[in-house]
């Protein structure tokens, strides 16, 4: 057993002083308790700082890792995903599984305990059988000639390795409409899809025909089926069934009529992912935080890929999302909480302003356990 504090831990209610939690060999927590004296507790192992459960990094495509620094920023998004298509062509099988495996360790260290991760191949699975993240794989659809059987035998490749796996649409702006309805119609119902949305004014622009992927559409001689649906916040109620739970990714350009069209759909959860330092990168937007906050939305946040990432380090997304009170912050980022029966996972956050509860330039997450 091991018995551990900090300043402040945090816990189900918040950011709590003078705690002590105990915990199992196997990480179990035992009990979380408030010692009259603490500086005479015999045992108990003392992290300056705070301490929080380990992370849910809510969006990666660890797949793309060896791609770190490939694509310059600021190119904007249809030539993002051009400049993907051919730096992914130019590394070798060895560059990429290092990348993934350097990256999948660094996470665990940082304190990454569940990362929902984009498959477009099964180059990472190996990798996650032997790793001690959770990895919740989405095996996406995407292109306008893309086949879901593609899609499902990735995913029952991923399931026979006993990993946990679903396909999922990649956008409501690159499958056309069967392939789409495929993807959420003919998956598990009661596992999420987690849909790349919003991102770019771009995905707008093409339901009025116009724009860079309008363009490039064109050029490609392809013909986009879903046009008539007017929008994406439209397609994404009229495709996918109420009762399934939706984890929408990036929503850039989300506005509070798109809010209201998916929240006056969806029965099950949708959970709203945010991924400032990837926007950063790639489009220079930030994700309408006060909005969807104000809405009362499920917020979580992702790191995105290291395609257009610096690092994978939910710290540093956390450091971009300057305004929001700490504590609601580690609640979007919590892949669990810090009570009896729970196995989170302990994270050491140091260099925080504990005056002010902010993160600060100095501010590093270090897993303890
Ligand atoms: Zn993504």
């Amino acid at each position: 057993m091991r018995r551990i504090s900090s300043h402040l831990l945090s816990t189900p209610r918040g950011l709590e002083a003078s705690r002590v939690v105990s915990l199992s060999d196997n990480g179990l927590v035992l009990d979380v308790s408030e010692p009259s004296h603490l500086d005479r507790e015999a045992g108990v192992e003392f992290f300056p700082g705070v301490i929080v459960p380990g992370f849910f990094n809510a969006h990666c495509h660890l797949e793309l890792s060896h791609l770190r620094g490939a694509i310059a920023p600021g190119g904007r998004f249809a030539a993002f995903i051009q400049g993907m298509r051919a730096a992914r062509a130019a590394s070798t099988e060895e560059d990429r599984r290092a990348a993934d495996a350097f990256w999948d360790a660094k996470m665990w260290a940082e304190g990454v305990s569940v990362v929902a991760d984009i498959c477009n191949g099964n180059s990472t699975f190996d990798l996650k059988t032997r790793s001690r993240i959770r990895y919740r794989n989405f095996c996406e659809l995407f292109g306008l000639g893309a086949d879901p059987a593609r899609a499902f035998a990735l995913r029952d490749n991923a399931l026979g390795l006993s990993l946990e796996a679903e396909v999922t649409p990649h956008s409501t702006y690159s499958l056309n409409r069967d392939a789409f309805a495929a993807s959420t119609q003919l998956s598990i119902i009661s596992s999420p899809l987690s849909i790349h949305f919003l991102e770019s004014e771009q995905e707008i622009d093409l339901f009025h025909r116009r724009g860079p992927l309008w363009d490039w559409y064109v050029e490609q001689g392809l013909a986009p089926d879903f046009l008539d649906y007017g929008g994406p916040a439209e397609r994404l109620v009229a495709q996918i069934p109420a009762d399934r739970p939706v984890m929408l990714v990036h929503n850039c350009c989300v506005t509070q009529r798109d809010i209201d069209i998916v929240m006056g759909h969806f029965k099950a959860h949708v959970t709203w992912v945010v991924c400032p330092g990837s926007n950063r990168y790639i489009s220079g937007l930030q994700p309408p935080v006060d909005l969807l906050r104000r809405n009362g939305l499920r917020i979580a946040v992702g790191t995105d890929s290291l395609a257009s990432n610096t690092a994978l380090s939910m710290v540093e997304e956390m450091r971009l999302l300057t305004g929001v009170p700490l504590v609601e912050l580690l609640g979007w980022v919590a892949a669990d909480i810090i009570a009896p029966g729970h196995a989170p996972g302990l994270v050491h956050l140091t260099g925080l302003d504990l005056g002010t509860l902010t993160l600060t330039e100095r501010t590093k997450a270090q897993r303890i356990i």
